[in-house]
């Protein structure tokens, strides 16, 4: 997703990669129609029961950050925080396999100390995604927070 930042012709531009933010107040969670998706009580992980998703695409067109994709079993996919790594004690695999050691997992709190001094910013959506994004004051992304909330 490219972010845009300033007024013309102060304009910075970055390609930030994106996945479900497992936002505090999920949309896509609210406008289900079969109850498909659904915020963990004990972890806040926002997870799609496939079995049930008819394809009707309707999250896909609240979230704010067009997350979840439709498959070709015609059913909706999105990013579900490796949720079986993270019980067995692993980290998220695009946090391990990323050159940049841009991503970090933890819980919100986690990414509150992180981020203090890093001019990161916690993303801002009336959906209140569980994402904070550093440097964007300087244009360069140093580092980038992941985590779910409850
Ligand atoms: S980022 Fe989109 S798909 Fe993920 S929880 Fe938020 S609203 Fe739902
Ligand atoms: S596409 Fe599936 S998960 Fe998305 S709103 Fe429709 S039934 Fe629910």
């Amino acid at each position: 997703m490219d972010v845009w930042d300033g007024q013309f012709p102060e304009v910075t531009n970055r390609t930030v990669s994106f996945s479900c933010m497992h936002c505090a107040k999920p949309a896509c969670v609210v406008v289900c129609p079969e109850q498909a998706l659904s915020k963990r009580g004990e972890d806040g992980i926002v997870v799609i029961d496939q079995k049930k998703c008819v394809g009707c695409r309707s999250c896909a067109k609240v979230c704010p950050f067009q997350i979840p994709q439709y498959g070709r079993a015609g059913v909706m996919q999105k990013c579900n925080l490796c949720m079986g790594r993270l019980s067995d004690g692993k980290l998220p695999i695009c946090v391990i396999t990323c050159p940049g050691e841009a991503l970090k997992y933890g819980t919100i709190e986690d990414l509150s100390e992180m981020s203090s001094g890093k001019s990161a910013e916690k993303l801002s959506s009336p959906t209140e995604p569980s994402f904070f994004l550093s440097g964007r004051m300087t244009g360069t992304i140093f580092l980038t927070l992941l985590s779910s909330n409850k």
